[in-house]
């Protein structure tokens, strides 16, 4: 019999993490005998959730089992959810949800609607019931929706791997030692089968910062891939244990089709075509705001600090640019605000600067007498049809393509420049 097992929000600020509790329960299924079905997947949610801070990662372990061992799996996992989860956060609502069989259509449905909005645990319930699922829930079991929408994250489509490694307990909350010499010739050699490894400083991104057990993490094509980084990267610490997952992290799956700006709704990522609508500015702190503009509104877009050189593209888009935003909806001032996630420039329009002529009697300078009323020359008086500004268009310093923010502000399902033409499945291509 298939068993899929669904975990989520086991994890707080101070610590735990989802993936860890669903690797140590790999050791203890393994002892009762069952037979996996492929690798745990690991699926990252809306990253835009308000009450996530973290990555908002759920995960599902698929399994081959005699039926007589359900009740034993079960317990096992109820076990380990009560030892490993982090009951005292408030934010901390664990969910465990088991499916027999194969994954419904619906199940699958339901898994991209919470990857790519805000759900109600209710929506979850429902397919629970419908499909009579066995369920564990803590608290008020909002990771219930996480639980299911992993069982439902088959990832037919686009998908990556992630080998994770782990500290060993007495390790935890203290800095990771990893030799990052070892990392960059990692990346040089896996270049072509793994990503994010490095910031554009050259400055390692595998190390996770907080006091979760994970020690770092190799994002890749295939298992092969990262197993190879795996073996690459020197830790200066014991790492207690690894597990490869597959998953949707830099496929940017998170993103639906575009919508126009009167859609646009808040802690859903959006995808947004339009005309720029302002010069960019910058604000204290150093964030970008520009306006983006289609036919039913407008709307404010955010390249904010993290964002890091991306800023300087943003900066150069004037009114009139042709752009798609990709984005998470947040609420800044209490405006709706697209905090850009990748920016599609399709067409940039000129810039024009007019300049105003020499006199022609005297050479001197001209000055505009007003609004459509022509020029007048400073010096001389001299004023006259011919004189008119000359409009001299003027270098942009950026062709239409696509941009992203730099790579340690990007979101997990972001897909990075690598990625582009890596595809697992063309038609999926975004
Ligand atoms: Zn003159």
């Amino acid at each position: 019999m298939m068993l899929h097992i669904g975990l989520d929000d086991t994890d707080s600020p101070e610590g735990g993490c989802t993936t860890y509790v669903a690797a140590v329960l790999v050791e203890y299924l393994l002892v009762l005998g069952v037979e996996f079905k492929g690798y745990p997947t690991l699926l990252r949610l809306n990253p835009n959730t308000p009450w996530k801070t973290r990555g908002n990662a759920s995960v599902c372990l698929r399994l081959n089992i005699e039926e007589s061992l359900y009740s034993d799996i079960r317990n096992v996992v109820k076990e380990l959810v009560d030892e490993y989860g982090e009951f005292s956060c408030d934010n901390t609502n664990p969910g465990i949800v088991f499916l027999k069989g194969e994954v419904p259509d619906d199940v699958k449905a339901y898994s991209e609607t919470v990857v790519r909005s805000l759900v109600e645990k209710k929506l979850a319930m429902n397919l629970i019931e419908k499909h009579k699922m066995d369920y564990i829930e803590y608290k008020t079991g909002r990771g219930i929706i996480g639980a299911l929408a992993a069982i439902g994250g088959t990832l037919e489509g686009d998908l990556t791997y992630e080998l994770l490694t782990y500290r060993a307990p007495e390790n935890w909350g203290t800095p990771r030692r990893v030799d990052a010499a070892s990392i960059i010739v990692m990346d040089e050699a896996l270049s072509d089968s793994t990503f994010n490894n490095l910031d554009e400083k050259g400055k390692p991104l595998i190390t996770p910062r907080g006091p979760d057990p994970v020690l770092y993490g190799v994002r890749g094509e295939t298992p092969e891939a990262v197993y190879d980084a795996m073996q690459m990267i020197k830790p200066l610490e014991p790492v207690e244990r690894w597990m490869i997952c597959r998953s949707n992290q830099g496929t940017n799956l998170h993103y639906s089709d575009p919508i126009k700006v009167s859609e646009i709704e808040p802690y859903n990522p959006a995808v947004v075509k339009g005309k720029v609508d302002s010069v960019p500015e910058t604000i204290e702190g150093g964030h970008v705001f520009f306006r983006l503009k289609d036919e039913t509104g407008a709307v404010d877009c955010a390249a904010f600090e993290p964002t890091g050189s991306f800023r300087a593209i943003v900066r150069k888009l004037i009114p009139g640019d042709d752009v798609t935003i990709y984005s998470g909806v947040s609420i800044h001032e209490n405006e709706l605000t697209l905090n850009i996630e990748k920016l599609a420039l399709h067409e940039t329009v000129p810039k024009i600067k007019y300049v105003k002529p020499k006199c022609p009697e005297c050479g001197g300078s001209t000055e505009s007498m007003g609004k459509e009323k022509g020029l007048r020359c400073k010096k001389c008086g001299y004023r006259g049809t011919v004189l008119v500004e000359e409009a001299i268009e003027q270098e942009r310093g950026i062709v239409p393509g696509i941009y992203l923010p730099d790579r340690g502000a990007q979101r997990h399902l972001t897909k990075p420049y690598e990625r582009y033409g890596r595809e697992k499945a063309i038609e999926l291509m975004l």
